[in-house]
């Protein structure tokens, strides 16, 4: 099983995940931090790309 985790305390709400993955990540409308659309989406290379590119560090993809 994989799991995403964001850490929105770290999250800056700079929404490049949302660009780069809009069916995986959207920003909650009243904290403006980065959340999951779906608890387990699938882990496509968008994905890892997003995890890769946000500029906190802060999306963690566990692959268990
Ligand atoms: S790319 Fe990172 S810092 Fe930017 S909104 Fe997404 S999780 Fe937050």
């Amino acid at each position: 099983m994989s799991t995403i985790i964001i850490d929105t305390y770290l999250c800056n709400g700079c929404a490049t995940c949302v660009a780069m993955c809009p069916d995986v990540f959207r920003l909650d409308q009243t904290t403006e931090k980065a959340e999951l659309i779906q608890p387990e989406p699938e882990l496509t290379d968008d994905v890892y790309q997003a995890a890769a590119f946000c500029p906190e560090k802060c999306i963690e993809i566990r692959e268990e």
